[in-house]
């Protein structure tokens, strides 16, 4: 998950909110997705008949507890050998051989450091794919686990490491199901996510031409309490544009940032900003993330930090805005150019242009539905909730996988608030309840599973 300017903005619009303030937010959300769903989960009793009647996945639930120790002994692994967007060598390898382990068939070098596991079941059937995410971040601040990296200035604070260790758990998991396994499933390892390069390269070098799945899913671990998928139908993140206006260089310059500022706070639609930036309402019942009255869904946001540059005699200046909604940006869009084509400063203004600065994922709503309803019979009511809210300021290059199959993209829930593990993705003190391994790893090998011969 590539992150842009979201716990940046929310310390810079509320500067007393404290790291700890967010690990309290967090620990409020754990006890009200605790408290929310109990009589869900006493009515469906843990996991439904069909479930328990099923061998397979009985066999996967087991399996999945089998080989949870060794899966964490790989993940730290990779947490110690943490390679960056690029340079992805070791931790390919590492991959490649766990697959060809497993008996697939494996491609290696594909857009880079690229990886695809190819399962193939033992009799002809649909064709899924699911994708994790390699790369590590360049971090300064020391690791705050036993099992700390190696490499000097670089750090697993993203959790891929856990992403590519899940996948191939589901790997390992519907290896061992082969036999009954109807269908191929493509386990694709892509690198440099974090620089949003790696999809576009595996694309470019002929992923789809070499693999043809029909649907294809991932998944992010995410702050909330481990245990939990959470995901939506459709966008997930708010897109995120840089906006960048230039005028002539004059005297009247500051008069110019002021009122640059000024109309683009204008173009915010949240009413509320100090309830919205608040992180503590995030997880708030009424108006939080997974609340269907959230406040953060049809949106435009504008990122405090500006960019204010001398270039050659000119004036730029740069903000990022983020938006729910297509339709959304593109009036914002035209209100700022006709304020500043109606002010004072039109003689100067030289002109404007947008650039995207992330992808954001899209997911489709019939596959959407059906892996909720999938999760919530298999594991539970309490296992799978619906994020009514988009979130502004992440974003995640799956997006360009689901512009060529349909796909679904999850967030798995990785803290444990009474521990003070919080899967906070680019925050110094990430870290993730390992137990995450084993719950991404049953709960997606039935996914897929069950996908594979879709009733
Ligand atoms: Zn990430």
């Amino acid at each position: 998950m590539v992150e842009i300017a979201r716990y940046n903005t929310w310390f810079k619009k509320n500067p007393q909110i404290k790291f700890s303030n967010v690990v309290s937010s967090f620990y409020l959300c754990c006890i009200l997705l605790a408290w929310w769903p109990y009589e869900q989960a006493i009515a469906q009793d843990g996991q439904s008949d069909d479930f328990a009647q099923s061998a397979v996945k009985v066999a996967i639930n087991a399996r999945s507890a089998q080989i949870f120790d060794s899966l964490v002994a790989f993940r730290r692994d990779l947490h110690q050998h943490p390679e960056l967007g690029g340079n992805e060598m070791r931790t390919a390898s590492k991959i490649a051989e766990y697959l060809l382990g497993l008996g697939l068939e494996v491609k290696t070098g594909i857009g880079g450091y690229g990886v695809v596991g190819i399962l193939h079941g033992a009799k002809k059937g649909r064709k899924l794919a699911w994708r994790a995410d390699i790369d590590a971040l360049a971090s300064d601040h020391p690791d705050v686990v036993d099992f700390e990296s190696t490499v000097p200035g670089v750090r697993h604070i993203c959790g891929h490491d856990v992403h590519a260790t899940i996948a191939l758990g589901i790997a390992d998991v519907l290896a061992s199901q082969k036999e009954q396994l109807q269908g191929t499933v493509y386990f694709i390892f892509q690198p440099s996510e974090e620089n949003v390069r790696g999809a576009k390269a595996m694309i470019a070098d002929g992923l789809f031409e070499d693999i043809s799945p029909e649907e294809i899913y991932a998944l992010h671990v995410s702050p909330y309490p481990e245990g939990i998928v959470v995901s939506k139908a459709g966008r997930i993140f708010a897109d995120f544009d840089e906006i960048e206006m230039v005028f002539t260089k004059g005297k009247d310059s500051l008069e110019i940032i002021d009122f640059v500022k000024e109309t683009l706070n204008g173009l915010e639609t949240i009413e509320n900003p100090e309830i919205f930036y608040d992180p503590m309402n995030f997880a708030d019942p009424e108006i939080g993330l997974v609340s269907p009255n959230t406040i953060y869904k049809d949106y435009v946001s504008v990122h405090s930090g500006y960019y204010i540059r001398d270039r050659d005699g000119e004036l730029a200046i740069s903000a990022n805005i983020g938006s729910t909604d297509d339709a959304l940006l593109k009036k914002a869009k035209k209100r700022l150019e006709k304020e500043i084509k109606h002010s004072k400063y039109s003689n100067s203004f030289l002109g404007i242009t947008y650039s995207d600065v992330t992808y954001h994922p899209e997911n489709d709503s019939g596959l959407t539905e059906t892996a909720a309803r999938s999760i919530t019979e298999n594991f539970g009511g309490d296992t799978y909730f619906e994020q009514y809210g988009i979130v502004s300021g992440a974003g995640d290059d799956f997006a360009l996988f689901q512009e060529k199959v349909p796909g679904v993209y999850f967030l798995l829930g990785a803290s444990d608030y009474e521990k003070d593990i919080i899967a906070e993705t680019h925050s110094p003190h990430f870290q993730v309840d390992e137990n995450c391994i084993k719950t991404g790893t049953k709960i997606f090998s039935t996914l897929l599973l069950e996908r594979l011969v879709p009733n």
